[in-house]
């Protein structure tokens, strides 16, 4: 019998995938989750993960990709007012091909000081000047950032400057980024990069983008923009920002300005002393100081209004990327936003959105944490949650899959996420709400990383060498395990008389049946076959004298500590032991 075939966008949710593919969304978790993916039933999947999961479900589907998947923009109607905006562009690009050099080539800064500010989570957004004209830069260090792009800022994307080294040619990136432009409908500019190095081959680059995705150069006869330039040496920076600038204008771009500012949150952080401090990216409309704005289910009155860089801003119009205070929650990164007329009204549209949001989760069935928690229960496994970094996919596999051999029966390594590329914030964010431990290996900490890291106590762990790291995991893992409780019998004694049966404390003295008695030690209390109790013995004496030890045969005193006041009496055996607690390890 033939497959059934089912054809997917390039992202899906776990729960429509599970309609898709007619099984209960808890199978499609779980299997997920034993893919060491844990998501929840509103989560977005990649069309390849799904793939994996798929096949191993063993069910007779196929997938296929959508061939293109359109991002459909919002037609809206522009008013008689509408005004020029500056366009907004996303630079993407394959992994060390320059796009951080070129944004700071564009930007005239520096990576470090922009970290300083504490971007390095999801889009980025900058704005520089060409001309006397506004251009919006939108960056994605990461691949977190793209496919957050992807998601929530395809459709503001208007021009897509794609970097591809000279001395590299097209990789994988490069191809996702053009997929990424083609689907938001955005104009390119391909941004030949590295041209100084001496292994730079320009009309390679051009060949490969010609004959293998349609990309074909203005000098070949093409409609491709695309500039040659060094981000190193500044080499065509001007030129690439004036060709951004040409192709942005085959659209007429417009933003309403008489209406009450809305756009997109791109990124929220707490700040000791400024509480919620909120990164947004106004669409239309106006910000100022003292609106009231909602976002999701929290809103605020902007206390303040920065530009990108931190500086005060009188008002962000359209395509400004802008940081305000005053919220009285974090939103959340993709929330659409939008300024309303008073207090009032931001306080009942938050409260209408979080009831919305929690009648769509009850409906939900169950969560893929729920249902994790769940599992974790039935099976009284413990996990050891971790977030894997790493330099390069070979390394990630190998780690995943070592880190799957530690498991017992016991204990089980739960990776939270995993992914290429340096710690970021958001790794940061997700060890803290999942109390994951950060692994990177090969990889670094940005300064700005490590003290949100430090403050929210989250730990992160760098190495150099894969066993290292996994010694380390098994380390962690073998502190979790129950220390093992080791009893032993050193003697009996008969009570023979009780001299005191205090609160805590009882003094009784008797003979010793056999093997010995000593201090510190514990006792069960038998009453002919019944146990009665177990108590501490504090001391032993003899003849008054406290003692280390008394033997077979010989009499002594005990002073016993006791959970409360106890009904010892004459003739009650007590069964002396040691106790000692051992550290497991995992082989154990
Ligand atoms: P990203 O990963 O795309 O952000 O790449 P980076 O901007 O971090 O650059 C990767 C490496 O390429 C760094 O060592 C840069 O110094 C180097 N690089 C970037 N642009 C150029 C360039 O135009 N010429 C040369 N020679 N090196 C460059």
């Amino acid at each position: 019998m033939a497959d059934k075939v089912i054809t997917l966008t390039d992202t899906i949710t776990v729960g429509e995938l599970a309609d898709q593919l007619a099984i209960p969304v808890a199978r499609l978790v779980g299997e997920l989750f034993k893919n060491g993916i844990m998501a929840t039933v509103n989560q977005r999947i990649d069309f390849e993960t799904a793939q994996i999961i798929v096949e191993e479900l063993d069910l007779d589907v196929t997938l296929e990709k959508k061939a293109q998947d359109v991002v459909q923009r919002e037609e809206r109607t522009l008013s008689k007012t509408a005004q020029s905006r500056p366009p907004i562009v996303a630079v993407m690009g394959h992994v060390d091909h320059g796009k951080t050099s070129l944004l700071d080539a564009v930007l005239d800064t520096t990576v470090a000081s922009r970290e300083a500010g504490g971007i390095t989570q999801h889009i980025s957004a900058y704005q520089t000047e060409r001309n006397g004209r506004k251009i919006t830069l939108l960056d994605t260090p990461g691949h977190e950032a793209f496919s957050a792009l992807r998601q929530h800022g395809a459709a503001l994307t208007d021009v897509v400057i794609i970097v591809v080294a000279a001395d590299d040619g097209v990789k994988p990136q490069t191809v996702e980024a053009i997929k990424f432009a083609q689907a938001a409908h955005a104009q390119v500019v391909v941004a030949i990069n590295k041209i100084d190095k001496e292994a730079a081959d320009v009309n390679l680059v051009k060949t490969q983008l010609a004959s293998e995705h349609g990309l074909n150069p203005e000098e070949w006869g093409g409609d491709t923009v695309m500039v040659e330039v060094s981000a190193k040496q500044g080499t065509n920076i001007d030129k690439l920002l004036d060709m951004v600038l040409l192709v942005a204008d085959i659209e007429d771009l417009k933003a309403d300005i008489d209406t009450p500012a809305e756009g997109l949150v791109i990124e929220s952080h707490m700040e000791q002393g400024k509480g919620a401090v909120v990164r947004l990216l106004v669409e239309h409309g106006v910000l100022n100081v003292g609106q009231f704005l909602i976002a999701g289910s929290t809103y605020g009155k902007i206390r303040t209004l920065q530009d990108y860089a931190g500086a005060p801003l009188k008002d962000a119009g359209p395509a400004t990327p802008s940081i305000v205070t005053g919220f009285k929650q974090l939103p959340q990164f993709g929330d659409h936003f939008e300024v309303v007329a008073s207090e009032k009204e931001a306080r009942l549209k938050a409260s209408q959105y979080k009831q919305d949001a929690s009648k769509q989760l009850s409906s939900a069935t169950v969560t893929g944490t729920d249902l994790l928690n769940m599992m974790n229960k039935q099976r009284e496994v413990q996990y050891l949650n971790v977030i894997i970094k790493a330099d390069a996919q070979g390394s990630l596999t190998s780690i995943n899959d070592s880190l799957k051999l530690l498991e017992n029966d016991e204990l089980a390594v739960q990776v939270v996420s995993s992914g290429i590329g340096d710690i970021s914030e958001n790794d940061v964010h997700q060890a803290v709400s999942s109390q994951a431990v950060i692994y990177g290996f090969s990889v670094q900490l940005p300064i700005a990383v490590k003290r949100v890291a430090m403050r929210d106590n989250v730990s992160v762990k760098l190495y150099k060498v894969i066993y290292e790291l996994l010694d380390d995991v098994r380390d962690q893992l073998e502190a979790m395990l129950e220390p093992e409780v080791i009893e032993t019998e050193v003697g009996s004694l008969e009570v023979q008389g009780v001299f005191k049966t205090g609160k805590n404390d009882s003094i009784c003295g008797g003979k010793v049946l056999k093997g010995k008695i000593i201090p510190q030690s514990y006792a069960r209390i038998h009453r002919g076959k019944e146990l009665l109790m177990e108590v501490e013995i504090e001391n032993v004496q003899r003849q008054q004298q406290e003692v280390k030890e008394v033997f077979e045969g010989e009499m002594c005193g005990l002073r016993l500590k006791t959970p409360g006041k106890i009904p010892l009496e004459e003739k009650d055996v007590l069964t002396v032991f040691t106790r000692e607690l051992k550290k497991r390890t995992l082989a154990s």
